[in-house]
């Protein structure tokens, strides 16, 4: 647990030799253009990172999630917006499938996804249904063989560019949760269709939109679990996709550490570094301490799911901390760069502004306290 075993220390230098060559030199320019860097999950593709976790047999790496987690802090301590895209393609749009699918379903869409052929999605958010997501109102008519979905998704991370959709739509909208199916959708199918896209604070090149959905005629193949079984399979999913969450807040809080370290050493003030000064040590120590915490709460997570332990509980703590690990990190390495930190010729602007989502998407950090104080109080 203190150590990586030699596989887990390959596939951890492996995205670290690609994040750190490939991936950062761009970030501050991809931050500035907001485009999605399709070359770079190809890339990522073929180094086997879209599909860490899934069988050889569906495409993937065949590895585990730990190694997951492990890729995915380097890639984000380069471009967290990069590294999200990542994250989404691997917890929220392959994990489902990969648990929930049958084999053709696997087969059909988890391959691709794991390729990289074709980029994934999940849309579960709704205008009125974040933290309370058995609240769906998209509809799910079953008609014949087929359902049809009608309704709109918001803040959907790859949306503008995905094939492939992991979805939601509510049989029954007045039995909230209970009535929620899942479903698997393509983008060229008619009825589905990009609504807008949003302008956001930070994690600038992952792509983010409404989807909507009229008239979507879903075949009943692409039911993903059981009927009105969905909502299981929704909060299973961002349980996993919290410990991703988390090792994006890691790599984003190790990069502002290393920055906010390297400046204190060599920025000077009434004679001395600022590193002799002892309110900067402070900072360097905290900011040190959490992120320790934080990488271990977040490897116990993902050991723990690799071991077949199915709770929220160590998820959503490795989500909570690392995330305000994150924010925190950000903003001291914005303190100890001074003026210059507010400066966007400043890595630790971007990073700022990128820690923040860290809190927000997959449960909030209050979200988080839900699940874990559930848990304390069961
Ligand atoms: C950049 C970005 C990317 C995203 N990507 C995706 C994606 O790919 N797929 C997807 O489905 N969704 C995605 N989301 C949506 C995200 O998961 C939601 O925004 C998030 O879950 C919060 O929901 P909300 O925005 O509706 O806030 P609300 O639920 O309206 O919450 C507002 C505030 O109230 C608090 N609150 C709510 N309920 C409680 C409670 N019971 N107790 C205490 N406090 C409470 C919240 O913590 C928050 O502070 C994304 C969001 C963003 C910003």
């Amino acid at each position: 647990m203190f150590d990586l075993s030699e596989d887990h220390r390959a596939i951890r230098d492996m995205a670290r030799d690609f994040a750190r060559s490939e991936i950062m030199p761009g970030a501050g320019e991809r931050d500035k253009s907001h485009i999605f860097p399709k070359e770079i999950f190809d890339q990522l593709a073929e180094l086997g990172l879209m599909g860490v976790f899934v069988p050889e047999e569906y495409g993937g790496s065949g590895l585990d999630i730990f190694s997951y987690v492990l890729a995915l802090e380097e890639i984000c301590y380069a471009d967290a917006g990069v590294g999200v895209t990542m994250s989404v393609q691997n917890s929220l749009a392959g994990w489902p499938v990969l648990a929930f699918g049958t084999h053709e379903q696997k087969l059909k869409y988890l391959a691709p996804m794991a390729t990289g052929e074709k980029i994934g999605c999940y849309a579960l958010t709704e205008p009125e249904a974040g933290s309370d997501a058995g609240a769906q109102r998209t509809k799910a008519t079953r008609d014949g063989d087929d359902y049809v979905l009608d309704g709109t998704k918001m803040w959907i991370t790859n949306g503008p560019n995905a094939d492939i959709c992991v979805t939601y739509g509510n049989m029954d909208v007045e039995a909230r949760h209970r009535g929620v199916c899942a479903f698997i959708v393509e983008a060229d199918m008619d009825g589905y269709s990009v609504g807008k896209i949003e302008e956001k604070m930070g994690i600038h090149c992952s792509s983010t939109s409404e989807l909507v959905f009229e008239g979507l005629r879903v075949p009943s193949d692409n039911l993903l679990g059981e009927e009105r079984g969905g909502f299981k399979v929704a909060m299973a999913t961002l349980d996993g996709g919290r410990i991703g969450i988390a090792a994006q807040a890691l790599g984003i809080a190790q990069r502002a550490y290393d920055l906010a370290v390297q400046y204190a050493k060599e920025r000077k003030t009434f004679g001395k570094p600022i590193a002799n000064h002892q309110a900067i040590q402070w900072k360097i120590a905290d900011m040190r301490t959490r992120i320790e915490a934080a990488r271990l709460l977040t490897h116990k997570a993902a050991w723990l799911k690799d071991q077949g332990h199915l709770g929220s509980l160590e998820c959503s703590m490795a989500k909570l901390y690392a995330s305000e690990c994150a924010n925190f990190c950000a903003y001291e390495a914005v303190q100890i760069f001074g003026g210059y930190g507010y400066s966007q010729e400043y890595e630790v602007e971007r990073l700022y502004r990128d820690a923040r989502i860290t809190t927000l998407y997959e449960g909030t950090s209050e979200i988080q306290r839900l699940v874990i104080a559930k848990n304390a109080l069961r």
